[in-house]
This record gives structure tokens, C-alpha cells and sequence, in this order.
């Protein structure tokens, strides 16, 4: 089945004629999220000509390479390409601001990703799956800080530094673009089957993964010299390495765990739509946490 990258709605499978015929009809209606997806996806002057369909059905097409590839190219071509996403940008020369900016909006994304990991476990019978997930779901739940480490302990001991504590964390609301964001992948977790839920879910680990470099991107989501940067708190110098530590990188295992069930289940189309719709939702996010710190200065 094709799903519509932005919305959702279903197309017979192959039919990129009537995906197209529904994107520029909402393009022609300024609808701004399908509008959006034609000038971050598919550039042109006009939706309404007769090369949008072949053109939409080039962007989807993965040709020789697998499935792991076209996501992990079209991820970093979104957030790492020449002009790196704004919240990176930020993160290369940072002011303390933007680390309580990341943290607070930050602990809202986690808050849902493990909601959305452990619907992929519940609605999974594969053992595979369901050990992956657990990997990275068990350290959140089990590990305070005493003895194991985990994103939440790290984020909590970052923020404090700075000045907000883990019950004013807990106590707040995410700004509306991360709202709207976790909107979208509780309502994904809880709707639709496991692969896309895991999809929607596993592959925004990339912006963390030091491999990235590897696979063409121009920066990485920090500045060469911050974890050695004096004027950077100790806490958000460990929080971020903790974030992009090698050992516990698990964006492109998940890749590939999404890649061979994708083809066993002959789900490669809602795979790479609900894939497109989750980083939608991934940058309103990062936009969110720059914001939020814009709200910090001065405090922090
Ligand atoms: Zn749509």
C-alpha cells in the first residue's frame, strides 16, 4: 500500500499517479504541510505538471540501493546537507540556553518514544524485534542514575545544573510544535502496525549516531570542540556523549531490522511514507527546542 508522506491517506500500492494528483490538489489549496513536502522533497516550479508523478515516483524509488540507504540518505540530506537544520546550527557554538532548550523539550520526545517502542513490542510477535526494543527501552525504566545511566538520569542532572529542576521539568508542558509532534506519533503508536510505529520511532536515533559522518554528513548535532569547551557545564558535556556514545548506537541496526521486515511484509511504501511523516514531525521538534531556549536566555 502507498500512503500519502504527509497525511496518511492509502493509495494502491504502486499508484504514485493518484498520490500525486492528491499532493498537488492540497499544494493547489496551500495546504502549508503538503506544500512543504514539495519543496523539501521535490522542488518545481509547477506540482501541476505532467513530470510530478514520474518525478514523486523517482524521490520513493530506492533502484540499487536498500532500503537502510534511501532513509539514511534522505535523513541526512534533511537535517546534515549543506544547510544543516537550525537546532544543529545552534549546537555548534551553544549557549547554555540551548541546553536547557534540548533537555526540557527533549524529555517530552523520550516521554514518547518509549511509549512508542513499547507499542512496537506489544504489537510484534517477532523476537528479534521485541529484544531491540527492550535494548533500549530497559536502561530508561531501570537505570536512575545511582548505579546505571540512562538519557532521562543525564538530562535530569543537566537541566538541574542549569537551574531547572526534574519536578519543574515533569510539571511543564512541551512547547505546541513538540505537542504536535508526540500528537502525531502516539496517534501513529496506537493506529497503525508495528513496522510503521517502529519506523516512526527508530530512525531519528541517526542524528545522534556518530557513523553519520560516514554516510555524508557536513556537521554533527554538537561543535567539534564543545565536550572540551570550559564554559559548558560537566553534566551536558556527559549527557551529550552519552546521547552519541558508540556503544550505544542503535540508529542503523534498527535500519536494518525495519529494512528486512519491511520486504517480508511487503510494507516498503508505508515504510518510506510514515518514515517522511515522522521527520516532518522530528523538525517541528528540533525547531521547538531552539525556541524554548531562545525563552532560557538571560535565565540560564
Ligand atoms: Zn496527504
Amino acid at each position: 500500500m502507498t500512503k500519502c508522506p504527509v497525511c496518511g491517506v492509502n493509495f494502491q500500492k504502486g499508484d504514485y499517479e493518484s498520490l500525486a494528483k492528491h499532493i498537488s490538489q492540497l499544494n493547489g489549496k496551500n495546504d502549508p504541510f503538503h506544500v512543504g513536502f514539495i519543496k523539501d522533497y521535490i522542488p518545481m516550479d509547477n506540482p501541476d505538471s505532467p513530470q510530478f508523478p514520474s518525478k514523486l515516483k523517482g524521490f520513493f524509488q530506492i533502484n540499487g540501493n536498500s532500503l537502510a540507504d534511501w532513509m539514511t540518505s534522505v535523513f541526512v540530506n534533511r537535517f546534515y546537507g549543506e544547510k544543516p537544520h537550525q537546532f544543529m546550527e545552534t549546537m555548534q557554538r551553544p549557549k547554555k540556553s540551548i541546553f536547557l532548550g534540548f533537555g526540557v523539550e527533549y524529555y517530552f520526545f523520550l516521554k514518547q518514544k518509549l511509549k512508542s517502542l513499547s507499542y512496537v513490542m506489544a504489537k510484534t510477535n517477532y523476537d528479534d524485534v521485541q529484544r531491540f526494543e527492550a535494548k533500549i527501552i530497559m536502561p530508561e525504566f531501570l537505570n536512575d542514575g545511582t548505579e546505571g545511566k540512562s538519557q532521562f538520569s543525564l538530562l535530569f542532572k543537566m537541566c538541574e545544573t542549569l537551574g531547572v529542576n526534574k519536578d519543574t521539568i515533569a510539571a511543564s508542558s512541551p512547547l505546541p510544535p513538540t505537542l504536535h509532534s508526540v500528537k502525531l506519533w502516539s496517534s501513529i503508536a496506537e493506529s497503525d502496525p508495528w513496522i510503521e510505529v517502529m519506523t516512526s520511532m527508530n530512525p531519528l536515533d541517526i542524528l545522534y549516531s556518530p557513523k553519520i559522518k560516514e554516510k555524508g554528513a557536513k556537521t554533527f548535532f554538537y561543535g567539534e570542540g564543545v565536550l572540551t569547551n570550559e564554559w559548558i557545564p560537566d553534566q551536558a558535556k556527559e549527557f551529550l556523549a552519552f546521547l552519541s556514545d558508540p556503544s550505544r548506537d542503535f540508529a542503523f541496526e534498527g535500519l536494518k531490522v525495519i529494512e528486512k521486515y519491511a520486504k517480508e511484509l511487503d510494507a516498503i511504501e508505508s515504510v518510506q511514507a510514515v518514515f517522511i511523516r515522522s521527520l516532518d514531525a522530528l523538525d517541528r521538534h528540533l525547531i521547538a527546542r531552539v525556541t524554548r531556549a531562545r525563552q532560557y536566555e538571560g535565565k540560564a
